[in-house]
């Protein structure tokens, strides 16, 4: 089963760490000052609001049967083998129709800086260590990069841990 980026939205204290690592692992440069030096205008993929009293990140669910791949009408999006949607690296280019930004329901396909292409998560910032740029940033554990089942496992097990302990 492939991991996922899962959010913790109790954990999220707004510091949008995830929106710089994210933008800077996208950069040409690959690091900050870099980025800044070379005048570039790198753009994060996951998104930090506040709503309410609220501080919450999203970011693309890759989902099954995306609605993005099925209405890009270019044939630039596509699923890859390890489950990450993705408009970049298929047989046919992005052509900024902006169909996958008017079908996604969660609002996390952007522009780039030039408006020439769709920008979106595709874990291309995974590195070495395999695991996504926003989530080794996040300060406290509110990304959580694990498969769909461990992930809830551990959380019922926090819920028993809570509810059982002055028992
Ligand atoms: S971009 Fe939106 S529609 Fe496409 S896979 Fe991600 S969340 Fe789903
Ligand atoms: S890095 Fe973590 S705590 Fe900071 S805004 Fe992003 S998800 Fe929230």
């Amino acid at each position: 089963m492939p991991k996922e980026v899962l959010i913790r939205y109790d954990r999220c204290l707004g510091c949008r760490s995830c929106q710089l690592a994210c933008a800077v692992a996208h950069s040409s440069a690959g690091s900050l000052f870099g980025a800044v030096l070379g005048g570039e205008k790198p753009r994060t993929r996951i998104f930090v609001h506040q709503v309410g009293g609220h501080k919450a990140p999203l970011n693309c669910r890759h989902c099954q049967d995306a609605p993005c791949v099925d209405a890009c009408i270019a044939g630039a999006m596509h699923r890859q083998e390890d489950g990450t949607v993705t408009n970049v690296g298929g047989d046919q280019q992005c052509t900024a129709c902006w169909m996958c930004v008017m079908v996604c329901p969660y609002g996390v396909i952007r522009s780039d800086a030039e408006g020439t292409m769709a920008l979106k998560c595709d874990r291309e910032c995974r590195e070495e260590t395999g695991i996504p740029a926003c989530v080794r940033a996040c300060p406290t554990g509110a990304l959580v990069y694990d498969e769909v089942d461990d992930y809830s496992g551990r959380r019922r097990l926090d819920v028993l841990h809570r509810a059982l302990s002055n028992v």
